[in-house]
């Protein structure tokens, strides 16, 4: 049972005053994986995302954006994304810890590798940050594992409370990659209708399971096993996870009722599937989560989980 954690302490910079998206997240979410784990965890050095892996990804005019507004010392992307002095070096760590993780998942290096990372990447889409999100951390990991010819199809699982529509915009008219979502809606930022399947040849790989506001463990667990069993007949090489925790009952800025039970009984799901897949492990990447003893407790149980479900699986 290995589990690694891999954790930017450069985002520490990356911070401004009073917001939610803040330095005390990573750290709760590393201590929740690290107790979750029931052994000693594995933690490598970060390896920033090179600028090949971004480009992979997003437009090199966006890119640049980013990079002049750090060397400006700061600045807003919108009115809830800021760029601070170090920024864009933490972001780029986020982005190549996603990557390690996904790498060391897929090649069976680590049973569950965990990226608590910041700042979150599933609202950026090619052209540009929002959301509190710079990088699209998950989309360079899937780029990065297909480049290095790691994975062809690729499962994300988003059970993040907001829709990542930045990953949809992303994979939405590619037909090897699935991405599964649960979020709240209405709600920021607007999209995830089930509808929304995918274009043209990857119609039906986008699977948008919206959840009404107060919804909690039995609509988000009942939600996740018919998902489990969409990506299953997707037969991925590996799955990623969006591993946002504000979806909690806690948490102060969404309306859903999850509790640590409700992940760790969607986690085991997940982990179970990658087990009778064949995965060598299963890769994950923070994303929201803004109650700090709920994401701690929460990620907790996402590791146990992971691993309860690998070993149920005879994995
Ligand atoms: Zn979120």
């Amino acid at each position: 049972m290995s589990v690694w954690l891999l954790t930017n302490a450069s985002a520490d910079v990356h911070r401004a005053p009073g917001h939610p998206e803040r330095p005390e997240r990573r750290i709760a979410a590393a201590e929740g994986i690290r107790a979750g784990a029931g052994a000693a965890v594995l933690e490598p050095a970060i390896e920033p995302a090179d600028e090949e892996d971004l480009a992979r990804i997003h437009d090199p005019a966006y890119l640049a954006i980013l990079a002049e507004a750090e060397s400006r010392g700061g600045g807003w992307l919108d009115p809830d994304t800021y760029v601070a002095s170090g920024s864009v070096s933490a972001a780029r760590d986020a982005a190549g810890a996603t990557l390690q993780a996904a790498l060391a998942a897929s090649g069976g290096e680590a049973e569950v590798a965990f990226a608590a990372v910041r700042p979150p990447g599933h609202h950026a889409a090619r052209g540009g940050g929002r959301g509190f999100c710079l990088i699209n951390n998950i989309a360079v990991a899937v780029a990065g594992l297909r480049a290095r010819g790691m994975a062809e199809r690729v499962a994300i699982v988003d059970w993040d409370v907001h829709h990542g529509d930045g990953t949809q915009a992303i994979f939405d008219d590619d037909a090897d990659v699935c991405y599964a979502s649960t979020h709240q809606a209405p709600f920021y930022p607007g999209t995830g209708w089930a509808e929304e399947s995918g274009r043209g040849d990857a119609v039906g790989t986008m699977h948008n399971r919206p959840l009404a506001a107060s919804s909690g463990d039995e609509e988000f667990v009942t939600a996740w096993q018919e998902l489990i069993g969409v990506i299953e007949s997707f037969g991925p090489d590996v799955i990623l996870v969006s591993a946002g925790y504000d979806a909690h009952a806690a948490d102060p800025l969404a309306g859903l009722a999850v509790t640590e039970s409700g992940f760790e009984t969607v986690a085991r799901l997940v982990g179970a599937l990658s087990g009778r897949l064949g995965h060598g492990g299963v890769a994950l990447t923070l994303e929201g989560g803004y109650d700090l003893d709920a994401l701690r407790a929460s990620a907790s149980a996402t590791v146990r989980g992971l691993l309860a479900g690998r070993n149920a699986s005879g994995a």
